[in-house]
């Protein structure tokens, strides 16, 4: 495995979208101790090549071979249509033919998800052997539903008391003072990165580079949001439908209408 020199930078320059699971701006909270504790998720679309024409030529050349660039400005009512009839019917390859590249940086559980993610995806995440991990934990804000009821496959989830919140946020921030201040001391005492990181927990903030393409995005959405459009529901975790809907803003304007189509069709990636 090389070594990746500068990781993916945890802080971007340019944040596209940076908000709490309730859509609000939080400034992330710097503690005495240096710890940072954020409640939010970055997605940043640091590159695309991705628009509907993408998906009109690929759909084209079955009928009009290598005429189908051609096609693509003439009827944009036909165009409408046919990305509506590939979706539909679940002709699937000609969604396929871009690309996206999103910065994400979010708390190393919602990658454990993330990364089960395997068809049309490619990751790169910052590494814990080569570079020292920066203090940057997750403690949900008050929006985040705390409490679970019902039986597995048919959970709700409601808002927790004040008090349950501050029990919340209080151990949380205990625990993680506790796991860095481990980490430190081990690699104060010479223990290798690679090592001393066991101590760390899945609250902790990684990054990641995450390139797909609009037929592996919509499998993602379909599966890691909840909308009232999809045929078939999913029951996400908060934090991973969060970095979802960042990536679906993105997506819904580089092709609206294969986004529009989706949504039409039931949220089911062809
Ligand atoms: C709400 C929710 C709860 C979950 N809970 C758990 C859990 O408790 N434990 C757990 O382990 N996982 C869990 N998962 C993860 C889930 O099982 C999938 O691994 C994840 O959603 C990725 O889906 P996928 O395999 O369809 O996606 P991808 O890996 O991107 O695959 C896309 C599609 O390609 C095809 N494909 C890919 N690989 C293969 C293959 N090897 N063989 C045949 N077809 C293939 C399939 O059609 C698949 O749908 C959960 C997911 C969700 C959304």
């Amino acid at each position: 495995m090389p070594r990746y020199r500068p990781g993916p930078r945890r802080v971007p320059r340019k944040v596209v979208a940076n908000h709490s699971s309730d859509g609000r701006t939080p400034t992330p909270v710097t503690t005495p101790e240096s710890l940072t504790f954020r409640s939010d998720v970055t997605v940043e679309l640091v590159k695309s090549s991705a628009s509907d024409a993408d998906v009109l030529f690929a759909a084209r050349v079955s009928t009009a071979g290598e005429q189908s660039l051609d096609e693509l400005k003439k009827d944009p009512e036909r165009s409408k249509g046919l990305i509506n009839f590939l979706m539909r019917d679940r002709h699937g390859s000609p969604f396929e033919h871009n690309s996206m590249t999103f910065f994400i940086s979010a708390p190393i559980f919602v990658f454990r998800e993330f990364m089960r993610h395997r068809a049309g995806w490619s990751y790169n995440e910052e590494s814990g052997r080569y570079r020292e991990l920066e203090s940057v934990f997750y403690v949900p804000d008050a929006s985040r539903k705390l409490v679970q009821e019902g039986r597995p496959g048919k959970y709700v989830f409601v808002e927790g008391t004040p008090a349950q919140q501050e029990a919340v946020s209080s151990t949380l921030r205990e625990s993680y003072e506790q796991a860095y201040a481990a980490y430190q001391k081990m690699l104060a005492e010479g223990i290798a990165r690679e090592v001393a990181r066991a101590a760390l927990p899945v609250g902790l903030y990684s990054s990641m580079y995450a390139t797909c393409n609009a037929r592996s995005l919509m499998h993602f959405l379909g599966l890691r949001t909840q909308h009232e459009l999809a045929k078939v529901p999913s029951f996400p975790q908060r934090e991973i439908e969060m970095v979802g809907e960042k990536m679906e803003a993105e997506w819904a304007k580089l092709m609206p209408l294969t986004y529009a189509a989706f949504n039409a069709n039931g949220r089911v990636a062809p």
